[in-house]
């Protein structure tokens, strides 16, 4: 690791602390995932998962995040 100040030290946790900020608010359900850019039907399966699957935080394996929080 190489030396840091104390101004870089606290900009650098700054940054991380906003960086864990936004990654706190995705879920990991379709809601969030790139494959469910048209509702309510996945486009990996070109189906509508059930209610209930959809909104489980890690319930499928095939999701993904395409960095768009909408
Ligand atoms: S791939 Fe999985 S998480 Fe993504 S929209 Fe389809 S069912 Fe939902």
């Amino acid at each position: 690791m190489t030396s840091m100040t104390a101004i870089e030290l606290r900009e650098v946790r700054e940054a991380l602390r906003s960086r864990l900020r936004e990654l706190d608010a995705i879920r990991a359900t379709c809601e969030h995932c790139e494959h469910f850019a048209h509702p309510p039907v996945c486009a990996k399966f070109n189906a509508a998962p059930p209610d209930e699957f959809r909104s489980q935080d890690g319930a499928c394996e095939h999701w993904r995040f395409d960095g768009v929080p909408f």
